[in-house]
């Protein structure tokens, strides 16, 4: 089971989201399950708010293989949009936040997806498809994880659902 976590926060955010659980559907594996979506202030810097979700998806193949296809994602829906360089706004962001219950440390990859506890715009949408999914190196639930979180960020749930 492949957690991950989609985010989106210039142009047509809902249009990208939507995009791209389209691509990770036919290119990765079967969708599972997906979070509401969620709008959150952007986090560090100032930019447009984002719009946040997380899916659940059963895949034959390996995290490597996957974050490439992620990456490729990012790059084709990402692209002819004059971003300039190091501005942070993305058109799409695709983090994988969980790879069944591995722990994977590759140059390339680090799963569980590093400070993803801190992150209520990572926890919440999880806890709404994976709240008893036990995270393998802080060994706790996602749904405690939310609790403990101490980033007090407001999200609120974006009126329309995705499809998968
Ligand atoms: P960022 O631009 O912050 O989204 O980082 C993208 C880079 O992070 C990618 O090139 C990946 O190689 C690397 N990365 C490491 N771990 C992960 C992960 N769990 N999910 C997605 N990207 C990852």
């Amino acid at each position: 089971m492949v957690y991950i976590a989609l985010g989106s926060n210039i142009g047509n955010r809902f249009a990208l989201l939507q995009e791209a659980v389209f691509c990770i559907g036919s290119r990765i594996g079967t969708i599972l399950s997906v979070s509401k979506v969620y709008e959150t202030p952007a986090w560090g810097f100032e930019s447009e708010a984002f719009l946040n979700a997380c899916i659940k998806i059963e895949t034959e193949q390996t995290a490597l293989d996957v974050l490439d296809t992620l990456l490729i994602i990012e790059k084709e829906l990402g692209r002819d949009r004059n971003l300039s360089e190091g501005y942070q706004a993305r058109p799409i962001d695709l983090d994988m936040l969980l790879f069944n219950n591995e722990i994977i440390s590759h140059e390339r990859l680090q799963v569980p997806h590093p400070r993803m506890e801190l992150r209520q715009f990572v926890l919440t949408p999880l806890a709404d498809i994976a709240a008893k999914t036990v995270h393998p190196q802080l060994k706790k639930n996602i749904e405690e994880l939310q609790q403990k979180c101490e980033d007090n960020s407001v999200l609120s749930i974006w009126n329309e659902p995705l499809k998968f």
